[in-house]
């Protein structure tokens, strides 16, 4: 058990079951991207770890960027996504993967979203290490999806609770 502010939260997802998931990511964007030279765009903060995880074990050339989106506030999403860092790249006719911590309602994909249309990309698609199917409510496609999870509110490898917790390695769940 740990406690991040006011908070208890329990283990919840192994080292291994993580690094299982971003194995299997990546070897899945290894084979659709040979040779493609993508762009690889983290969404911060969350993203960092899997980010990094993922374009370390990405074996041709490849570009990366990061856009920077905030919605939650505390345990919970305030349903306002904010553009804290937009992308500073140009991505036009390029190959884009977005790289995600976790998708839960879909409102930060939806502003993604807006922001890669007007760009003219090639084409892109979404990898998110977590997602939550109970919560998700846009129709967008999520290519690559690490491991499902309940409608639970999670911290660790990246994600945090006001500010903490990112820097674990092993993701806990809050405790009921
Ligand atoms: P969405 O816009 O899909 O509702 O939420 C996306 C963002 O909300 C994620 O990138 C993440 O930053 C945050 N978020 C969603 N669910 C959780 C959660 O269970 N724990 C934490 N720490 N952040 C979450
Ligand atoms: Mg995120």
């Amino acid at each position: 058990m740990i406690q991040l502010h006011d908070l208890q939260f329990e283990p919840y997802i192994s080292e291994e079951e993580i690094e299982g998931a971003v194995e299997k990511i990546s070897a899945r964007l290894n084979a659709d991207y040979k040779d493609q030279n993508p762009i690889f765009i983290g969404v911060l903060n969350g993203s960092f770890m899997f980010a990094s995880e993922v374009i370390k074990r990405f074996k041709g050339d490849c570009e990366v960027s990061f856009v920077k989106m905030g919605s939650y506030e505390g345990t919970s999403t305030t349903g306002t996504v904010k553009t804290l860092v937009g992308l500073n790249q140009k991505v036009e006719g390029r190959k884009v993967v977005i790289l995600e911590d976790i998708v839960d309602t879909g409102n930060t994909l939806e502003e993604i979203n807006k922001i890669l249309e007007a760009e003219n990309v090639a084409d892109y698609k979404v990898a998110t290490l977590f997602f939550k199917p109970e919560a998700y409510k846009k129709s967008l496609s999520i290519a690559y999806i690490g491991i499902e999870i309940p409608d639970k509110f999670i911290v660790g490898y990246g994600l945090d609770y006001d500010g903490l917790g990112r820097n674990l390695t092993q993701v806990y769940k809050r405790k009921e």
